[in-house]
């Protein structure tokens, strides 16, 4: 790094409104005027909300493709005693946003990190879903690889938590028949959209219901989707447990795994390495 001052400067990391401009706080509103520079995941889509509130001030870009450049260039501004404050596009910086790297940076730097919390998509949809909120997984986007989908989605298929996924409207439809595949399609989900918005809606059905509901109607806008958690297996109630570990896998390559994969479930089932799970199926 270049230059240090005696006075470092403070990371603010600013949530804004998720859809609703009203959502926006007080306090956020002071920093955003206070601080040096506002280091925005899209300086457009911030420069209308500066303007909405009639705020004047200095924007640079920060996001997935900058942000080793743009990075270093912020924590010099810091270094050198300026405050920036880090805003996405909408809701908490850092939550399926640009924000993670920087606030590590910071922090390696030496420099003083806080917060200005607000609205976050997953969990303003927790809330109204409708499924225990106590105990969640924040899961956010699924790959649009599908083995990394089907991955992801079978390494969470016995969690018990309330699962929170993020979902854009073009892949919706596949994504549910992914989750049906893997979670089985009598699951509670609750789909979430437009939160805070006039056109506020929450679905709550099974996976199977609303496969059947937007193989009719087209999704639009952004989802987030909460999924109720996998049942908690009472002692005596595993369906493998009195199966063979051969069984165990084939039942799973039955129901459409690959060998991989089935190796893979029956393995976080038993709770044992996957190479003991590999060994007893091929005999080794
Ligand atoms: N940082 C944001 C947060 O704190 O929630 C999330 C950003 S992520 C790039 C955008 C995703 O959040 C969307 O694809 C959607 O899944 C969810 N999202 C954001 N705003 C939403 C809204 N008003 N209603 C429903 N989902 C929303």
């Amino acid at each position: 790094m270049r230059f240090m001052a005696d006075e470092k400067g403070t990371l603010y990391l600013c949530a804004t409104p998720i859809g609703n401009l009203g959502d926006i706080s007080k306090r956020c509103l002071e920093i955003l005027e206070t601080v040096d520079l506002i280091a925005a995941e899209d300086t457009r889509r911030t420069l209308q909300l500066l303007n909405h509130f009639g705020i004047t001030k200095a924007l640079t870009s920060y996001h997935e493709h900058n942000k080793k450049a743009k990075g270093e260039y912020i924590i010099n501004l810091l270094l050198e005693g300026k405050n920036v404050a880090q805003v996405s596009d909408a809701g908490t910086p850092a939550i399926s946003d640009p924000g993670e790297d920087l606030v590590r940076l910071a922090i390696d730097n030496g420099i003083e990190v806080t917060s200005v919390p607000g609205p976050v998509a997953g969990i303003t949809a927790l809330i109204l879903s409708g499924l225990p909120p106590a105990r969640y997984a924040f899961e956010g986007f699924l790959s649009t690889n599908k083995r990394n989908r089907y991955e992801h989605l079978s390494s969470v298929k016995n969690d018990t938590h309330t699962l929170i996924f993020y979902e854009a409207p073009h892949k919706l439809l596949s994504t549910l028949n992914d989750m049906k595949e893997v979670f089985g399609g009598e699951r509670r989900i609750a789909l979430a959209r437009e939160l805070t918005k006039l056109h506020e809606e929450i679905i709550r059905t099974t996976i199977d219901g609303a496969i059947e509901h937007y193989a009719e109607k087209s999704p639009r806008g952004e989802y987030v989707l909460v999924i109720e958690g996998a049942k908690e297996q009472q002692e005596g109630e595993c369906f493998w447990q009195d199966m063979s570990v051969k069984d165990h896998v084939d039942k799973y390559i039955a129901e459409g795994m690959t060998q991989k994969d089935a190796i893979k479930a029956a393995a976080t089932d038993r709770n044992v390495p996957k190479r003991e799970i590999y060994s007893e199926y091929h005999e080794i």
